[in-house]
């Protein structure tokens, strides 16, 4: 007995986030590539991108109020 693939995430012509029904991993999907996570390794990869994404704010941040361009 299968259980639903549950998608959690997707944009169209870009990627999507999905627990599979089949093997129980986390399929992350970008473009022609399908990384499989185990859900420990997914929650993982959610901290390593929100960091990722903290630091990059950061660092945006940083250089709007420099003197690197005006904005
Ligand atoms: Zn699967």
């Amino acid at each position: 007995m299968d259980r639903p693939t549950n998608i959690l995430a997707s944009i169209e012509n870009f990627g999507r986030i999905y627990r599979c029904g089949d093997c129980d991993n986390i399929h992350l999907q970008v473009g022609p590539v399908t990384v499989l996570l185990s859900i420990e390794a997914y929650m993982e990869f959610v901290t390593l991108v929100n960091t990722s994404a903290a630091n990059f704010e950061s660092a945006i941040t940083r250089s709007c109020g420099g003197a690197r361009h005006d904005c």
